[in-house]
């Protein structure tokens, strides 16, 4: 594939821009695949990439009902962070953290990954408590975060209100090497690098049915035909629970939307990502000039990507206490997603109870951040039978109650 380049795009300046390839093939599905990968969003196509990349596994193809990144991987907020508190995620979170910082040119695609700050404010005493102890975790394990102080963080942000009559800012959570990237670059730019390792990417392919016998998993059913397989990997997010339907098992995982909204554009008025959990709202600005808005799920269980104008009314309303400027803004676009939540807030990167079939999910309201690290460590699993990273994460965890509970870190924080 040609590379992205200064000398490239003067090259095709000089001859009309005609010489581009597509990013991604478009092929028919052949009638059989070494590994199926059912969802094309971030997670799916990570998987897909590292397979290729680090096992040399390319008979693989992705299959998406939708268009590729459609899914929650194309509707985030993009907030990038590890600071999480128990080992095993801080290790998946900053490992991703870690791939993030060269992916654009490890992909030769401007993912946009802006290394900003995220900020986690404490405006209660528990929640201060909370955060020191996160810190402390964090320094023992190496990853770099601190606590700031109220006086620090106006600087970090001048547009904050930390003398607020309700919820005052008492302190944060500061990782300086956290921040964001663009989404939709993320699954573009793992897309073409994995179709130039010559795995086939198929949109408006929806998979209908999963095949098995006595020894395991045989192939699936799409909207296209049936597809042989001797691995198949669901990596569908929200419709985790549908999948596993299909498959014949069932996963300890709820489905809720998840929304966000972005303002219309300004002038830059703040460089960083500001979380408050305790009103439920964060906060940045994108590179537009929108302040992207977000808060807590919804509190019911369904499968509409649809925002409402309560959940913008109860996020912004939360959030004017601390940041009055916002108060004057027009909002500009809403939209919602589908997550899919763990008990324990953290994820299945898994073996299942079929043999041939695994399964990645439960990111909830946080697996962008994780993108490039679960796809690693997915792509391990499914081409060693094991992975070190993914071990801790595997669905045995839930009978055996070896619960990684990051319901702390995982609140409101994405
Ligand atoms: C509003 C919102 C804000 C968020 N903010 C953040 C944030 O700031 N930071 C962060 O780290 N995370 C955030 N998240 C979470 C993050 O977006 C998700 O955890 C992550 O994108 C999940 O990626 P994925 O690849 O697993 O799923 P998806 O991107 O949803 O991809 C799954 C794909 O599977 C496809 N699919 C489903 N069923 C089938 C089928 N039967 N056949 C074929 N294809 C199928 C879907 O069409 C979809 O494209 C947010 C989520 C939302 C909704």
């Amino acid at each position: 594939m040609k590379r992205y380049s200064a000398f490239a795009i003067a090259k095709e300046a000089l001859g009309y821009h005609v010489g581009w390839e597509r990013a991604w093939g478009n092929p028919e599905p052949k009638p059989e695949y070494e590994v199926v990968i059912v969802g094309a969003g971030g997670h799916g196509l990570a998987t897909a990439y590292y397979l290729a990349k680090n096992h040399g596994i390319t008979n693989v193809v992705v299959l998406e009902k939708g268009w590729l990144g459609g899914g929650n991987t194309g509707r985030n907020t993009t907030i990038i962070r590890s600071n999480y508190l128990q080992d095993p995620s801080a290790e998946i979170f900053e490992l991703s953290r870690r791939l993030y910082e060269d992916l654009s040119q490890k992909l030769n695609f401007n993912i946009m990954f802006s290394p900003r700050g995220v900020l986690m404010l404490a405006q209660t005493e528990h929640e201060l408590r909370a955060w020191e102890r996160t810190a402390h975790a964090n320094r023992l394990f190496g990853i770099e975060s601190e606590m700031v102080t109220p006086e620090r963080i106006k600087r970090i942000v001048p547009i904050i209100n930390i003398e607020g009559p309700r919820y005052p800012v008492l302190g944060g959570l500061w990782q300086a090497r956290g921040g964001t990237a663009r989404h939709d670059a993320v699954a573009w730019g793992y897309a073409r690098a994995a179709s130039d390792l010559g795995v086939d990417i198929i949109q408006q392919c929806e998979v209908t049915g999963i095949d098995r016998d006595e020894h395991g998993v045989t192939g699936v059913r799409t909207s296209r035909g049936a597809i042989r397989c001797k691995k198949l990997c669901i990596v569908v997010a929200g419709h985790s629970g549908v999948l596993a339907d299909m498959a014949g098992f069932r996963l300890p995982v709820e489905s809720v939307p998840l929304q966000a909204l972005v303002s219309e554009p300004i002038k830059p008025c703040i460089d960083c990502v500001v979380m408050a959990n305790t009103v439920h709202g964060y906060m940045s600005q994108s590179d537009k000039g929108e302040l992207v808005i977000g808060g807590g799920a919804d509190g019911y269980n369904a499968y509409t990507q649809r925002g409402s104008f309560q959940h913008v009314e109860e996020t912004v309303r939360a959030l004017t206490e601390t940041f009055p400027m916002i108060s004057r803004l027009r909002m500009l676009r809403q939209w919602g997603g589908i997550v899919d939540m763990t008990g324990d807030r953290s994820p299945i990167i898994s073996k299942t109870p079929v043999p041939g079939i695994f399964i990645n999910c439960g990111w909830g309201t946080g697996g962008f951040k994780a993108i490039p690290g679960s796809g690693w460590a997915m792509a391990g699993l499914v081409a060693k039978g094991e992975d070190p990273v993914a071990g801790p994460f595997s669905l045995d965890r839930f009978t055996e109650g070896r619960m990684i509970d990051e319901s702390v870190a995982a609140a409101v924080a994405h």
